[in-house]
């Protein structure tokens, strides 16, 4: 397990001293990457107080404009909500969550996105996330300040790492996962062709991209699987523009 390889991307967050409250815990568990998508306020010296010792994380930490620009390079993206959602996305709790990211960090950068601290993450954001993580905290009383849910989640993982890596073996075999930005190209690819197939009304998307989504993050696809399914997905269009052409 490589916590270097794990990052934390803190997104829109408004208060500063959360910012350097999330530092003090990533350094305290061992993690050392932190991206901030739009920081309200950054650099701050709110952020510099709440942050301790922790203060050289902030100074590396990387600002980012979109949130697709802090996870460009992650095979592994994980957001962290407080909130059950309509669709359910396969849900983790930290512990599982950190049992999933353990093996892949080895192979594949990994991020773990936490949202605003008044309303959280938008579905368009968690459309860029393959899995959720959820801390089953009081159903009533279910949002946790950002920084203390960062220390759950982040303590999990400090805690898979002192286990060691019992559960490796069987992630070996893997192939290197595909990265956040190959998944877009073929879902990009894939809803052309579903318009062209007259499958999708682009007028009238509903969920199905969202659910398809659902559905290949379930399996957490490697990079020559994407490659094959874009592979179908070409010689579905040539054949659905030759019929046209031959109409
Ligand atoms: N009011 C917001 C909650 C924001 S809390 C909402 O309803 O969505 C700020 C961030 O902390 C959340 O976006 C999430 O990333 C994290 N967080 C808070 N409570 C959490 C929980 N129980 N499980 C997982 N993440 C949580």
């Amino acid at each position: 397990m490589k916590l270097a390889n794990i990052r934390i991307v803190m997104v829109e967050t408004t208060h500063p001293g959360n910012i350097g409250a999330c530092a003090r815990a990533m350094k305290n568990m061992g993690l050392s990457r932190l991206h901030l998508v739009k920081p309200a306020r950054f650099p701050d010296n709110e952020a510099f107080a709440r942050a301790a010792g922790a203060s050289d994380l902030l100074d590396q930490a990387v600002v980012c404009d979109s949130l697709a620009q802090a996870v460009e390079t992650c095979g592994v993206v994980i957001g962290a909500s407080a909130r059950r959602r309509s669709i359910a996305w396969p849900e983790f709790n930290p512990r599982e969550c950190a049992e999933f990211v353990a093996p892949q960090s080895d192979e594949v950068d990994i991020a773990i996105v936490f949202g605003r601290e008044s309303s959280g993450l938008t579905n368009e954001e968690l459309d860029c996330c393959s899995h959720l993580v959820h801390i089953p905290s009081n159903e009533a009383f279910s949002s946790l300040n950002v920084a203390a849910a960062i220390q759950v989640v982040c303590y999990e993982l400090r805690m898979q790492l002192l286990q060691g890596e019992g559960v490796q073996g069987e992630q070996a075999v893997l192939d290197q996962l595909a990265t956040s930005e190959e998944l877009e190209g073929m879902y990009e690819q894939m809803q052309q062709v579903l318009i062209e197939i007259d499958f999708l009304d682009a007028d009238k998307p509903r969920k199905l991209m969202r659910r398809l989504r659902r559905l290949y993050n379930r399996t957490a696809l490697e990079r020559r699987e994407v490659n094959i399914l874009r592979g179908i997905l070409s010689a579905a269009q040539r054949q659905a523009r030759l019929a046209a052409d031959s109409q």
